[in-house]
């Protein structure tokens, strides 16, 4: 077995810093060494600073871990972030600045010109933005990486497969988020139940403009974005895990629906440790996918696409679903660090 790299988490006690701590049990490349969470959590053994929410319980390597506040140094060779964007920014550059790999989760650097927004599969080659972030902000050794908005990692995938084919026109997306989505303790039950919230503050500039940057090119030193529209409205449902997104989109060149769904089929995976065996799983069940049947595709690291059909006002309509905390979160970053290591950046 190779080296195994200490890991720290920064929001270790939230609901995307547990899914880090669960993804990450048995991992051949990371271990965990350091936590870090706000002022209310730190100086705390992790088990007395966390409300526990996934299935079993608080794994016993990081039970007894003290919570340190989030500013360096951490006992720790990558920091993995899940932070709320309002204290991200600052701490994710202190750590960056500091010398770590900073693999964030976070919305605060995504769409930074010098910072990648990473879908391993789809743009690997934007790690080449790396190069510019350390000149542009004088990082010696560190740097920033980040992950998509979990809603945008469910449509993301299918988009690829269609605009690197036919080339992407125009399209338009709803999504149907799930309650984890919001961190702990979220929205209110008496809000979301026998209900649908049409608002979730800030997400649909969000699902609007990342994935013109995640399909972008990289030429000289910077990413060019995809030069396709987005038009979003994001709902808030009654699901505890797995985003669903409605899509309808316009292609540049014809294609009959065997085309398209040969696109998304025939998407490879990567074989990193996380890769899932399909990165895009289609589906011709009616009624599928469910974010309860489907989310768990490949341990929520597959993007499941069912629902394509020709559209009778755009020319291709589908529906995809993502694990908003496995795939749209930590197992994002995670596989995101896996990626840097295979590529010798760390
Ligand atoms: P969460 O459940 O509310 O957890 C927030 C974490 O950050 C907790 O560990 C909390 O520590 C810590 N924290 C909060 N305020 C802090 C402060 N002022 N200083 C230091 N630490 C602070 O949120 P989450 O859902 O895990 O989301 C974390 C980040 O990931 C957000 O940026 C979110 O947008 C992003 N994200 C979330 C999802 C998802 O599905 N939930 C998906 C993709 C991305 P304490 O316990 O000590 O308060």
């Amino acid at each position: 077995m190779g080296k195994k790299y200490r890991v720290g988490i920064l929001g270790a006690t939230g609901t995307v810093g547990q899914r880090f701590i669960q993804l990450l049990q048995g991992h051949q490349q990371f271990e965990i060494t350091a936590l870090a969470a706000s002022d209310r959590s730190a100086g705390k053994p992790y088990a007395e600073a966390c409300a526990w929410k996934l299935t079993g319980s608080i794994p016993e390597n990081v039970r007894e871990i003290a919570v340190m506040p989030i500013e360096p140094p951490l006992d720790c060779d990558i920091v993995f972030s899940s932070l709320p964007s309002t204290v991200a920014r600052e701490t994710e550059e202190a750590f960056a600045r500091a010398g770590y790999p900073v693999i964030s989760n976070s919305s605060s650097y995504r769409m930074d010109e010098d910072v990648p927004l990473l879908i391993p599969e789809i743009n690997a080659d934007h790690l080449g933005l790396l190069e510019t972030q350390r000149q542009k902000r004088g990082f010696s050794k560190g740097f920033i990486v980040t992950n998509p908005n979990c809603a945008v990692m469910s449509f993301a995938p299918p988009l690829a497969a269609l605009h690197r084919k036919f080339g992407i026109e125009s399209v338009v997306v709803t999504t149907m988020q799930a309650i984890s989505g919001a961190g702990y303790p979220g929205v209110s039950s008496m809000d979301i139940t026998d209900n649908v919230l049409p608002y979730i503050a800030g997400e649909e500039p969000k699902v609007e403009t990342e994935a013109q940057k995640i399909l972008g090119t990289f030429a000289n030193a910077s990413v060019e974005k995809a030069d396709f529209s987005v038009s979003a409205q994001c709902f808030r449902v009654n699901v505890l895990d797995g985003h669903t997104a409605s899509v309808r989109v316009d292609l540049k060149q014809t294609a009959t629906l065997e085309d398209v769904v040969e696109a998304m089929t025939e998407f490879p995976s990567l074989s990193l440790h996380s890769s899932p065996e399909k990165f895009i799983e289609f589906t011709d069940e009616p009624s599928r996918p469910q974010p309860r049947l489907d989310r768990d595709n490949g341990k929520g690291m597959t993007i499941t696409v069912g629902r394509v059909f020709p559209d009778n006002v755009f020319d291709y309509r589908f529906v995809a679903l993502s694990h908003n905390t496995v795939r749209g979160a930590a197992g994002s970053a995670i596989l995101n660090a896996e990626l840097l290591i295979d590529k010798g950046i760390i």
